[in-house]
């Protein structure tokens, strides 16, 4: 239970939930966008984010899109994480997105709450980072169009009230050959020790890591260094953990050293599995 009264709004348009938000921030009250509602719920709790109006969005049409067009796959930011156990369209995301919580969680767990989220794990954006996803948000300055890597440092950068809608995949990604691996310290459910998603995209390996650093990343120069194949691999692998940008995690979970360790197995296995011609 949130142990304070907060308004509550169920808007279905897009421009609705932008205008309310921008209304409710106007008159001073703290406004957030509700989509599983498991991170607001948990940290409401813990009196870490105090909502004073709530804006649902999972009524709204475009979040819940899922379908191609032409070119794309559209993936609504409100859909649930077990949407994707069922529709394996875009398998590394399904292969993401199974192992970021328990069943019963994953059915509340949403795609844009998970990449918007303050816990820093956001899993979810593993994929649609390697495969160049397009974001579709909406703000006070109306529908943008923007790839992921352009505005995604660490989190999402979105500016205040802004509205992650949807996000569109190139068709030609989402069947690309990919892997995911997440070791976790123990038990087969919880937060990663370190989760690795890769793409190969024509022969050319990419890779983006949660639970090494208090952030996901994708790194360009790790997937320089681990396809140049006049190396031998276990020679890539050494660099590209120079690569790693800092600090990389050192808690209670698991040391640097642990982690790196595990890190250095997971990546040779999937540049094995990837094809390591
Ligand atoms: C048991 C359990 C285990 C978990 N383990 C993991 C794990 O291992 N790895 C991992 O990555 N995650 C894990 N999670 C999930 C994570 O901790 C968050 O709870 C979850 O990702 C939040 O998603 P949500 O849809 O519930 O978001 P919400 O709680 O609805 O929102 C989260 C934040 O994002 C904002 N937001 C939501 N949607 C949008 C949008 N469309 N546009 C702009 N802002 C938005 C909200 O305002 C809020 O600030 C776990 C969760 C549980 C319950």
């Amino acid at each position: 239970m949130i142990a304070h009264d907060f308004d509550y709004y169920e808007p279905v348009k897009i421009e609705e939930s932008v205008q309310l938000y921008r209304n409710l921030k106007e008159a001073g009250k703290a406004p957030y966008y509700f989509s599983g509602g498991t991170e607001i719920i948990t940290l409401g709790r813990l009196n870490l984010v105090k909502p004073d109006a709530i804006i649902d969005i999972k009524k709204i049409p475009e979040c819940n899109q899922f379908g191609f067009d032409q070119d794309h796959l559209f993936i609504g930011a409100a859909l649930r994480l077990n949407e994707f156990e069922r529709n394996r369209s875009f398998p590394l995301l399904s292969s993401v997105a199974k192992e970021i919580a328990d069943h019963t969680s994953n059915n509340t767990i949403t795609v844009g709450g998970n990449i918007c989220g303050q816990i820093y794990y956001r899993e979810a954006v593993l994929p649609f980072l390697l495969a160049d996803s397009i974001c579709i948000t909406a703000g006070n300055s109306g529908l943008k169009m923007r790839n992921i890597n352009d505005m995604f440092d660490q989190h999402l950068l979105l500016e205040d009230g802004e509205l992650l809608v949807s996000l569109a995949t190139k068709k030609e990604y989402v069947k690309a050959k990919s892997i995911s691996i997440k070791i976790r310290q123990q038990w087969n459910t919880g937060y990663p020790l370190v989760t690795v998603a890769a793409l190969n995209i024509e022969g050319f390996i990419r890779v983006a890591f949660s639970g090494v650093c208090p952030f996901p990343f994708r790194s360009e120069s790790m997937e320089q260094i681990l396809n140049d194949r006049n190396v031998s691999l276990k020679e890539r692998i050494a660099a590209a953990l120079q690569k790693i940008p800092d600090p990389v995690l050192d808690d209670i979970e698991g040391s640097k050293t642990y982690r790196l360790f595990v890190l250095k197995d997971i990546l040779t296995k999937i540049v094995k599995k990837l094809g390591d011609d």
